[in-house]
């Protein structure tokens, strides 16, 4: 079995890494983003590299000439919504880099590195944690099934409990934030009730303090 703890569904929809990754994909060079990573005036990122490489193939001579000979750094379009990027006379080193992606980029190579590696069954080094006992409510290998502390339990694939339990969770998940939504439309609607009475009571209060005929 290949399954990967923690990240990857084993049917259906990409993960979040996945989708992550898709995010991360310089338009040029159809990579992940390589540090140093630009931004564009337009929003839009790409590894330094690429933006020198589009920047040289619409301006062929700026090299040759070399910066200092040129008052502006050249021209060129964003590929991937074509808006016009101006450079000074730094060119492509001219542009901000932009360090969150480079941040985010780091920490998904961390975590898909750590989330490849396979939790393995502490009595059986050989076996990987892939099946779930039900009766003990723990991940085991089919050794521990088979031969060894749950043998007599009853277990289930691994991936499927967790694609359950993940669904529960976020139905719970779900169902306390409706539940947040409808306590706090209450609080307000209270809130409301309160400032209403307070304009009321202030109204007869004034009218009570205002000037009356003296009984006697
Ligand atoms: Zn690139
Ligand atoms: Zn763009
Ligand atoms: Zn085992
Ligand atoms: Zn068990």
């Amino acid at each position: 079995m290949n399954f990967t703890l923690g990240f990857r569904p084993p049917l259906g929809e990409p993960s979040a890494m996945e989708n992550l990754a898709r995010q991360l994909v310089c338009p040029i060079c159809l990579e992940m983003f390589t540090k140093p990573v630009v931004i564009l005036p337009c929003q839009h990122n790409l590894c330094r590299k690429c933006a020198n490489d589009v920047f040289q193939a619409s301006n062929p001579l700026w090299q040759s000439r070399g910066p200092t000979s040129m008052s502006t750094g050249g021209r060129f379009r964003c590929p991937s919504c074509r808006h016009e990027v101006v450079l000074d006379r730094h060119g492509v080193y001219g542009l901000q880099r932009n360090l969150l992606v480079e941040n985010i980029i780091d920490i998904y190579k961390q975590e898909s590195n750590r989330s490849e590696q396979q939790v393995m069954c502490e009595e059986h080094e050989e076996e990987k944690l892939n099946i779930y006992c039900l009766s003990c409510e723990t991940p085991t290998c089919s050794m521990c099934k088979v031969f060894g502390a749950h043998k007599e339990c009853e277990v289930a694939p691994l991936p499927s409990v967790y694609k359950r339990q993940k669904t529960e969770l976020s139905d719970g998940i779900a169902v306390l934030v409706a539940g947040n939504d409808r306590t706090q439309a209450l609080i307000s609607q209270m809130e409301d009730i309160c400032r209403t009475i307070e304009v009321r009571s202030s109204r007869f209060a004034s009218i009570l303090n205002g000037p009356q005929v003296p009984v006697l």
